[in-house]
């Protein structure tokens, strides 16, 4: 696994897909996703050049953040439960799965500083997936502004796993108009100009529709867990 190599050929597709959409480089986000792999493989990827590192679960999180530390950012991009919250909030830069009051409370009291948010949105109404409907994202972020410490930076969506190419699409346009709908209202607390979506699979699409955060893990760092 040459994982130069991986972001050299990742962050060459995402310049195209801004080149295609009319977009700047600069606006995107990537996030390696670390779930799959070894701490010493995480370490490559930042000795490659990534800043952001994603991790879906508290306990990976923590070992990874023991041995590389702050030099990366880190974000938390899975279900979190909220008991675990005081394990991941001081080593945090961004939640991506903001998706009950019951975590914003919790985040809200155990952080010593204002926290950026991703809402979670279940877009394409898959049972399996976590995440509030569309219809009930503006009356959740409005009542967020109960939790100083809670910043909405914009909304997030994983995709289904399909390869018809629309029906991507569809989906993330549709994240891309409710974004637009909560930057709309001008909430203090809730700036809402990001959008976290797009994959290993699906991240040139996710950008040409509006990506500002891309999460990728198998095309970055491979998989060592199969
Ligand atoms: C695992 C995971 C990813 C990355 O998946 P790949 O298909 O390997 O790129 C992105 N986002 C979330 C929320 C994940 O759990």
């Amino acid at each position: 696994m040459d994982i130069k190599k991986n972001v050299e050929t990742v962050t060459d597709e995402i310049q195209k897909a801004c080149e295609r959409s009319g977009r700047e480089f600069s606006e995107v986000t990537v996030i390696a996703v670390t779930k799959y792999v070894s701490i010493e493989r995480a370490q490559e990827a930042v000795n490659a050049g990534i800043i952001h590192l994603g991790e879906n679960r508290a306990e990976g999180l923590q070992e990874k953040y023991n041995s590389i530390g702050p030099k990366a950012k880190w974000h938390f991009i899975g279900s979190l439960q909220s008991r675990k919250v005081k394990n991941v909030i001081d080593t945090i830069t961004t939640i991506h799965s903001l998706d009950r009051l019951s975590l914003a409370k919790e985040i809200h009291k155990r952080a010593k500083q204002k926290i950026s948010c991703f809402v979670q949105v279940n877009v394409s109404g898959e049972e399996s997936k976590h995440g509030l409907p569309p219809d009930e994202v503006l009356t959740f972020i409005e009542r967020l502004s109960d939790y100083d410490n809670i910043v909405v930076e914009g909304l997030m969506t994983m995709a289904p796993h399909i390869e018809d190419e629309e029906r991507l699409r569809t989906t993330f346009r549709k994240l891309r108009e409710l974004k637009e709908e909560v930057e709309q209202k001008n909430w203090a607390h809730a700036p809402c100009h990001g959008l976290s979506m797009g994959m290993s699979n699906d991240f040139q699409i996710a950008i040409e529709e509006g990506a500002t955060h891309v999460r990728i893990g198998s095309k970055l760092v491979g998989r060592e867990d199969q």
